[in-house]
């Protein structure tokens, strides 16, 4: 990563979450996204290198193995847009089980937008009105995006009158109400804008995220926040702090003043950084407001902290929390 890189070529962020119902597709969908990523990142390199295929397959076909197990946090997508922007989009996951402890509120705060995955067949389900509340409630407009459409049984236009009635029922705004819409197979691997539509690939659905969920708030300006959603365990790095820049930016070696959500500060020195890459995680030198990353090195840190500037540091609004959720990996 430059860290010079001229603003106009900079990648445009969005930060999606995933919510739905259990067993409705999320995580086939995940699956699905990432495989054809690499397929897009092929293509743009084939056209780069005139033409000749390359081994992103394989390597993918190896992520993809490997990514059933892995995603159950966040990741991300390098996506050219049809408009010809350079995109990154941030896939986070929301536990579709019972919550516990606020996780999925958690979760839902490092978002701007969010994918309601509907079954095609069975329509909104109890969870899916739980975590459509909690979404709705933290301001986020989902996008619809109702899957399984491949079932010789699905009755999506019902479904869809179906999530409409459940937004009613939760009172969301008329902005809201009128939500953009995709059908999708993700089994299959396609994802349309019509429910008649075929198409090969799952492009649809990130146009809808890039032309729908909006742009992180831009507060680079400000002195440095990122709230601290996640914490991670690793037997070589020790505690891994998982969050978005809410302001400012983060440098690798950058002090930082970590203030826990009673208040208590500590001024620490970050170790690395890392942003999400498809479903691993990439070294970065510097970390963007409105990007999701990891933060390596420090120590103490825990879920609910910001991690500030020194010169000016200031805490983030307290998040809710509830210990025996915290992801052991
Ligand atoms: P999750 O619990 O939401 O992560 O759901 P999964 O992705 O694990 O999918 C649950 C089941 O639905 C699996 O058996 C999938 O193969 C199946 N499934 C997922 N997407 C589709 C789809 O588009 N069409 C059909 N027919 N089945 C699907």
């Amino acid at each position: 990563m430059s860290n010079n890189a001229a603003t106009s070529t900079e990648e445009q962020i969005r930060n999606v979450a995933i919510i739905a119902h259990v067993d409705h597709g999320k995580t086939t969908l995940v699956d699905q996204l990432m495989y054809q990523s690499g397929r897009y990142r092929n293509e743009q390199l084939d056209k780069m290198a005139g033409g000749q295929h390359g081994l992103v397959f394989d390597s993918n076909d190896l992520e993809r193995e490997r990514g059933i197990t892995i995603f159950s946090k966040n990741c991300a997508i390098d996506y050219l847009s049809d408009a010809g922007s350079n995109c990154r989009i941030n896939l986070i996951d929301t536990p579709g089980h019972a919550d516990f402890g606020g996780e999925v509120e958690r979760v839902l705060m490092m978002a701007d937008g969010a994918l309601l995955v509907v079954d095609a067949y069975e329509g909104p389900m109890p969870q899916t009105r739980f975590v459509l509340q909690k979404a709705l409630a933290q301001g986020l407009r989902p996008i619809v995006v109702v899957n399984k459409i491949d079932r010789p049984d699905s009755r999506p236009d019902e479904v869809v009158t179906e999530v409409f009635d459940l937004l009613v029922d939760l009172g969301a705004d008329d902005e809201t109400l009128d939500f953009p819409l995709i059908f999708a197979s993700a089994k299959q691997g396609w994802a349309a804008n019509a429910h008649d539509e075929r198409p090969e690939d799952m492009r649809a659905l990130l146009e809808k995220i890039i032309a729908s969920v909006p742009a992180p708030e831009d507060r680079s300006a400000e002195p440095t926040q990122m709230l601290v959603t996640t914490i991670d365990f690793s037997e070589f790095v020790g505690r891994v702090a998982i969050g978005r820049v809410r302001a400012g930016k983060l440098r690798d070696r950058q002090k930082v003043t970590v203030i826990d959500r009673h208040g208590e500060s500590t001024t620490q020195q970050i170790g690395q950084l890392f942003t999400f890459d498809g479903l691993d995680r990439k070294q970065a030198t510097e970390i963007r407001c409105g990007d999701i990353c990891a933060v390596v090195g420090l120590d103490p840190v825990s879920i609910g902290a910001t991690i500030a500037d020194p010169e000016k540091p200031v805490a983030l609004p307290p998040i809710l929390i509830d210990l025996p959720t915290l992801h052991m990996t």
